[in-house]
């Protein structure tokens, strides 16, 4: 069992009138073997939520707690957290021009090990990993996300997801941009990762259409840095009918 515990959360960033509160206040657990849907209008902070958790150094925690089983995970680096069975799949993923995928990936998995896999096994999970994401074995061989489609950087992802086994792995609109063959595909991934049982999921999402493939446990409405609802899967059909109008003017009331 595992459980990622975040506890009225105020994250800032620097602009250039001065530091600007993002998250106002979150406090949200989720429990290993739940996947919690975190769902909000563009620019409410969904993002800034994920880089916070992750330790991205442009986001300022001013206020409150994140754990990982008790452990505090914002006094750890990125690579502790990473270590401690943190995983963000960014919304943007960054290119890596001279780094394959077949070195990222090894070298992603030692760091988080802390020893190198065995080689025999691990070409062969690297392989049949990329095949269940539909991506050719000749794609290990190219830079990571150098002129990769939109579709392929987001398979990569669960690639990584579903290979480097961590204990909760938060997605940042992993279903922006994906046709609907891919969707199905990293669907499926994050719910191979989610049917082992003890891991924990936070889907960020823009729209409900991810959410007719992964059911979540809860939904979260993400509204003005703060989370303005939650609910069951119900609820996200409820915000594909109404949209997210009711949340906004309550909250610029
Ligand atoms: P979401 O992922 O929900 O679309 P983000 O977390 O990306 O939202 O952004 C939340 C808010 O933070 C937005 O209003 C955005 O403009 C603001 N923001 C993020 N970075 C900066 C920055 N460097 N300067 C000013 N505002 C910022
Ligand atoms: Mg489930
Ligand atoms: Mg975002």
């Amino acid at each position: 069992m595992s459980t990622l515990e975040i506890t009225d959360l105020h994250v800032s960033v620097a602009t250039e009138d001065g530091p600007k509160e993002i998250l106002k206040g979150v406090t949200l657990t989720i429990e290993s073997g739940q996947v919690h849907a975190i769902m909000g209008p563009n620019g409410s902070g969904k993002s800034t939520l994920a880089y916070s958790i992750a330790g991205h150094p442009k986001y300022e925690v001013t206020g409150g707690s994140v754990t990982l089983d008790g452990e505090d995970v914002l006094a750890m680096t990125v690579d502790e957290r990473a270590r401690a069975g943190v995983f963000l799949a960014m919304q943007y993923p960054v290119e890596v021009p001279g780094v394959s995928v077949a070195n990222f990936l090894r070298t992603a998995k030692t760091a988080i090990d802390g020893e190198a896999p065995k080689l025999r096994t691990w070409v062969k999970d690297v392989n049949a990993t990329l095949e269940r994401v539909d991506l050719d074995p000749t794609f290990s061989q190219r830079s990571v996300n150098e002129g990769f489609s939109g579709g392929e950087k987001k398979r990569h992802e669960i690639a990584q997801l579903e290979l480097l086994d961590p204990k909760v792995a938060i997605l940042d609109e992993t279903d922006s941009g994906l046709d609907i063959d891919a969707l199905r595909i990293v669907s499926e991934g994050v719910n191979r990762f989610s049917d082992k049982g003890d891991r924990g999921v936070l889907l960020i999402t823009h729209y409900t259409r991810i959410l007719r493939y992964i059911t979540p446990d809860v939904v979260h409405v993400f509204v003005n840095g703060r989370i303005a609802e939650q609910g069951g899967p119900e609820l996200a059909d409820q915000l594909e009918a109404e949209g997210y109008d009711k949340y906004t003017k309550a909250a610029t009331a």
